[in-house]
């Protein structure tokens, strides 16, 4: 009986072993995040995110489902044109991939006002309310910033167009590079409600 027992509960244990090293590979980023900051991303776009993955480079991404190679590269790409653009004007902070945290949700819609392929994300309006942005309430973006420190922020899922995607990042991760390496310019153009758009950085 004990013998028994106790083979039965090597059993379980191995079991649970590897259910939690399955969970490990698809649920456990490279490095950890805040469950705050995860938490605020499901806030924002009423999605949950339990695929965690890393791009080639390095960059953390939380999404719905295991993200397609291209879009990964894209994401790179994205940094690669942003830390370029950087360097150039004598930055230094936040050019590592690593530094970041890329959250990839469900796209509210697919086209924009001219019917161009457009996958965003409908985002609550806050300091968009009454502006030109204004939809009723929200507001349809590419991408938003959700955190500065670890820096994160959301982009919508693409089926194509991945060029789009390094764009959105290369200008969300803007505000970011911004707000470490140059305050004053960060605080000028991190609403757009105000004026201004992408490229901040020439
Ligand atoms: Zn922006």
């Amino acid at each position: 009986m004990l013998i028994r027992n106790s083979a039965i509960l090597k059993v379980s244990l191995i079991f649970i072993t590897a259910l939690l090293s399955l969970g490990q590979a698809t649920a456990v980023p490279s490095r950890p995040v805040p469950q705050a900051l995860i938490t605020r991303a499901q806030q924002v776009t009423g999605d949950s995110f339990p695929f965690t993955t890393t791009t080639p480079r390095g960059v953390t991404i939380f999404a719905r489902t295991n993200p397609r190679v291209e879009v990964l590269r894209a994401i790179d790409q994205g940094f690669a044109e942003l830390f370029a653009v950087a360097l150039r004007h004598g930055y230094r902070n936040r050019l590592n991939y690593a530094d970041y945290t890329v959250f990839i949700g469900r796209a509210d819609r697919m086209t924009d006002s001219q019917g161009q392929y457009s996958p965003d994300i409908a985002l609550p309006a806050a300091q968009y309310a009454g502006s030109y942005y204004d939809q009723g309430g929200f507001i349809y973006a590419a991408g938003m910033v959700l955190a500065f420190n670890p820096s994160a922020f959301v982009i919508a899922e693409h089926g194509r167009d991945f060029g789009r995607i390094t764009n959105v990042v290369r200008y969300e991760g803007e505000h970011i590079v911004l707000y470490y390496n140059d305050r004053a310019l960060y605080e000028r153009t991190a609403d757009h409600s105000r004026g201004g758009t992408h490229p901040i950085l020439q």
